[in-house]
């Protein structure tokens, strides 16, 4: 039994067209109708063809839908469903893929008041953007963590969890706000970090910017990977997700003072302890599938 059968995606770009293929690949009969607020991107989603549908106002491309999944960038989530509030049928759940969750949820909830919201995260993705950048494999063993906020109706969340292993993810349910402090840690923090190393390396003066790109393979060139996703996103990833990103960069700065003051006073012993706890958390992520062994983290070139 599908979970859902016209399946509405707002927002056409890595995550959206993602899903979109997916959905394709593994559910043929649903009906995808697709919405971005790009003229551009609309124009090239109808030649690539993986929805069956680009309407030009978001309204227009809810009107059947039994499940709308917003993918557009945090920040413009309750504009979104200020959108469609007025043609969204009574029935449909709303969804998104949002990275965080406390502030979506709160934005939605206000935009959409009385509708069925089930949030979720696919725990997947790649430094690109926009409609050509996204694959139908993308969440294959990925997690796909569903946030529903309390009392939210069990079928409907179900119903949103079957659609996400149909698509290839591991789910796991959570609450909003340990969402939020656990991809504070394991996402919004590596990013900021890989923002500001690669941003005081090309600040740098006695270090010219060609030896900063020739020497890269270094350990440089693993940030710039990280370094080069979508501004627009990550812009709102950390205004969205404030309070848990200051709280993790707190600890972080503390953590390493421990380790400037390691080195200061040649504590060779605490350093060793620390990367060999750090290269056992990487074996274990090899260990569950969520990366390769194969250099460059199985990138190929
Ligand atoms: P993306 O490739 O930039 O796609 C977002 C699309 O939404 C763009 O085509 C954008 O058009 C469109 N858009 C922006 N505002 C809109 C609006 N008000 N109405 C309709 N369309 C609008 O971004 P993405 O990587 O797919 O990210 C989408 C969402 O997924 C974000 O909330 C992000 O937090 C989440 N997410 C991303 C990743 C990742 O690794 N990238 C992983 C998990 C979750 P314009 O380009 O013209 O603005």
């Amino acid at each position: 039994m599908l979970p859902f059968a016209r399946v509405t995606i707002i927002g056409l770009g890595l995550i959206g067209s993602s899903i979109a293929r997916a959905v394709q690949a593994t559910m043929p009969t649903v009906r995808l109708t697709g919405h971005d607020a790009s003229p551009e991107v609309r124009e090239r989603v109808r030649e690539l063809g993986f929805v069956d549908d680009v309407t030009d106002t978001a309204g227009a491309s809810v009107v059947d839908a039994d499940l709308v999944i917003l993918c557009v960038p945090v920040g413009a989530m309750g504009a979104v469903g200020a959108e469609i509030a007025a043609d969204l049928p009574a029935d449909a759940i709303v969804s998104d893929v949002g990275s965080s969750k406390i502030s979506v949820l709160a934005a939605l909830a206000e935009a959409l008041p009385g509708a069925t919201i089930i949030p979720a995260h696919p725990v997947a993705g790649t430094e690109n953007s926009g409609p050509d950048a996204g694959f139908a494999t993308l969440f294959n063993g990925r997690w796909c963590i569903v946030t529903p906020p309390e009392g939210a109706d069990a079928t409907a969340v179900e119903r949103v969890e079957i659609f996400w292993k149909r698509l290839g993810a591991d789910v796991e349910r959570m609450d909003p706000k340990h969402h939020d402090l656990v991809l504070a840690v394991t996402s919004h923090l590596p990013h900021l970090i890989a923002y500001t190393i690669v941003g005081t390396a090309s600040d740098m003066e006695e270090v010219t910017q060609s030896e900063v790109i020739k020497y890269s393979a270094g350990g440089f060139r693993d940030f710039t990977r990280i370094a080069a996703s979508d501004p627009t996103m990550w812009r709102d990833v950390f205004l969205s997700n404030k309070d848990a990103v200051l709280e993790m960069l707190q600890r972080f700065s503390e953590d390493l003072t421990v380790l400037q003051r390691a080195i200061r006073w040649g504590d060779g012993d605490a350093l060793f302890d620390l990367f060999t706890r750090t290269r056992a958390v990487r074996r274990s992520i090899i260990e569950q599938g969520q990366d390769d062994a194969a250099p460059d983290f199985g990138r190929s070139h």
